[in-house]
């Protein structure tokens, strides 16, 4: 993984052979695509502090996991400091590294896990465990005022799937295995998770649980709280195990105050979670629905009906117009077919070509029920005024939505910032937190004087209402600290997600991002009984301090 980035150091974001993209961006966001004018520093250049590490603690941590495991590297150290969020990337490129672990450890096992807690403990370091490190909230930054030893855990090691429960469809799984490596072991024994976030490449089991992760076919297997049914969590005063029950009555429950912990309440080893048998036919198809309002209802439509497609989801016209802005150049045959689509939208469905908005639905399954579904959901596509368009745009985004992140890294290099926001509000709520959030950032970026850009789609369905995925973009003035502007645009979208009733986020966790809206969505009594549950599990503030509540033990 980049130290400066998202992903792979071969793997780059381009605008070749997208023709209109360069343009698209160029209108909106007012930056020249071919040249880099915000470059990073190179790594040699950095500042790399000397790590703060007691030689009693190193050689207790070299005997807990072996010395191989135990490094002070400054790459590994840098690379451990923070996550991928666009503050995180920002500062990072710009040679401003914050306060780096003092030491990176990579158990093999859950005694080895304990025994680093037990050693870390004893001298009042701080412990961070580290799954992937994609997390975009600010869940992993140590505090930058700590002037104990840090220790970060990485889990990366323990990347195991246990055992398979055939019977009862429940897996047994190290919690250090990446999105790949796990599905690699599941699908060689006929099973899949199921769970594939847009950073499914990088980020791991832990983090998935420890921020309550969803992916995008989460309409059918869930998000990963109700995927996870037990973990096993080494903490300050043992190893707490859940029973892998499909449902308990053991008063509030243990399992979800897991879940979204971001490492304050100990060090996740194992989890069992819900397997699938990996499905005989998988397709997404494409839809275009005539307005926003039409795709919004459409997909509601589709929840409180009898289908049950994998994925559901639909991008407002501005996302629209942005998926169409990054088609590869077109054929003779599909400039011809697109042209001939676009005639019969216009003359013969009174479509307004700049409001349509483009669906994905995804199913999966044997084959007769891939078409039972097709069918339910073509006819609520239809209620709507919508029209399908086929498998080859939703085969396209499959491919490549894995690629998308590089986004972020190829618009830095240019001078633009780019970032997302999502919520989940009901659906009675959905199209006015919609329309609100959109002129909340249009209102920032008209205030900072920016040029800037914000689209968004509607996925992960529920029974009573729905994820909104905001994407925002902007170019700095320049006058200014660029995440100043940032940081008046994020925290409109945010605020009018609590103001409008909505959630501060569906699947990124708090973090230290989040948590200044904490109380505003879940109440001060609720703020404080987790304040309580950190304070009581970990009374020396040594557990990834500061994060979803801030630090209570020094206040
Ligand atoms: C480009 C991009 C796309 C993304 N797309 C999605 C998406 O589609 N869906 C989604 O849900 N999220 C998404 N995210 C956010 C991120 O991938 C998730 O937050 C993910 O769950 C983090 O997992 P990780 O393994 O990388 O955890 P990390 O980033 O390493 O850690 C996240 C938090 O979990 C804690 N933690 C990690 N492992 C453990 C453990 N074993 N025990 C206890 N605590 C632990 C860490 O201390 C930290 O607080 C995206 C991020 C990026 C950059």
């Amino acid at each position: 993984m980049k130290w400066w980035g998202w992903g792979d150091e071969d793997v780059a974001f381009t605008h070749e052979g997208q023709p209109d993209l360069g343009p698209f961006l160029q209108r909106h966001l007012e930056i020249d695509v071919d040249r880099v004018s915000s470059p990073r520093v190179a790594f040699g250049d950095l500042q790399v502090p000397e790590p703060v590490l007691p030689s009693a603690l190193r050689g207790a941590l070299e005997t807990a996991v072996g010395a191989d495991h135990v490094s002070v590297d400054a790459r590994d150290r840098v690379v451990h400091a923070r996550g991928k969020s666009l503050r995180d990337l920002v500062r990072h490129r710009r040679g401003d590294i914050g306060r780096l672990p003092d030491v990176v450890v990579r158990p093999g096992g859950e005694e080895a896990l304990a025994e680093v807690l037990r050693v870390a403990l004893d001298v009042d370091a701080v412990v961070i465990p580290f799954g992937g490190g994609s997390n975009i909230s600010g869940s992993l930054e140590p505090p930058a005022d700590d002037t104990r030893t840090i220790v970060s855990v990485d889990l990366g090691r323990m990347d195991q799937v246990l055992a398979v429960d055939e019977t009862a469809r429940l897996a047994r799984v190290q919690v250090g295995v990446s999105g790949p490596r796990l599905e690699e072991q599941l699908n060689a024994r006929g099973w899949t998770l199921g769970h594939f976030p847009d950073s499914f490449a990088y980020s791991t089991l832990g983090g998935w649980i420890a921020t309550r992760s969803s992916g995008m076919q989460s309409d059918k297997y869930g998000d990963v709280a109700d995927l996870m049914r037990a973990v096993r969590l080494v903490t300050p005063t043992g190893l707490l195990a859940t029973r892998a029950v499909p449902a308990t009555s053991t008063g509030p429950s243990v399992r979800e105050m897991v879940l979204g912990s971001e490492g304050r309440l100990g060090i996740l080893s194992e989890a069992t979670v819900h397997v699938h048998r990996v499905p005989a036919r998988r397709m997404i198809l494409g839809y275009l629905l005539p307005t926003w309002e039409a795709g919004l209802a459409a997909m509601h439509g589709i929840a409180a009906g009898e289908a049950t497609p994998t994925v559901t989801r639909v991008s407002d016209a501005n996302e629209t117009r942005f998926s169409f802005a990054t088609r590869k150049t077109p054929t003779p045959l599909d400039r011809v077919k697109s042209r001939a689509l676009r005639e019969f939208l216009r003359r013969r469905r009174d479509f307004d070509l700049d409001a349509m908005c483009l669906a994905f639905i995804g199913y999966e399954g044997s084959e007769r029920h891939v078409r039972a579904q097709r069918r339910l959901v073509g006819r609520i596509v239809a209620d709507h005024g919508g029209v399908g368009i086929g498998s080859g745009p939703g085969a396209l985004y499959d491919q490549k939505k894995f690629d998308t992140p590089y986004i972020r890294d190829y618009l830095l290099d240019r001078g633009a910032l780019a970032d997302v926001s999502e919520t989940a509000a009901p659906w009675s709520r959905l199209g006015e937190v919609h329309d609100r959030v959109v002129s909340a950032a249009q209102a920032a970026f008209r205030s900072l004087g920016v040029p800037g850009y914000i689209m968004c789609h509607l996925s992960h369905s529920y029974h009573s209402g729905a994820c909104l995925y905001f994407t925002f973009a902007l170019k700095p003035s320049g006058e200014r600290d660029p995440l100043a502007d940032y940081d008046e645009v994020k925290s409109a979208i945010q605020q009018t997600f609590v103001d409008s009733g909505a959630t501060l986020s569906h699947h990124h966790g708090v973090g230290t991002e989040h948590a200044r809206w904490l109380e505003q969505d879940i109440s001060a009594p609720g703020v404080a009984m987790l304040r309580a549950l950190f304070d009581g599990v970990d009374p020396g503030g040594n557990l990834n301090p500061g994060k979803v509540v801030g630090r209570t033990i020094e206040e």
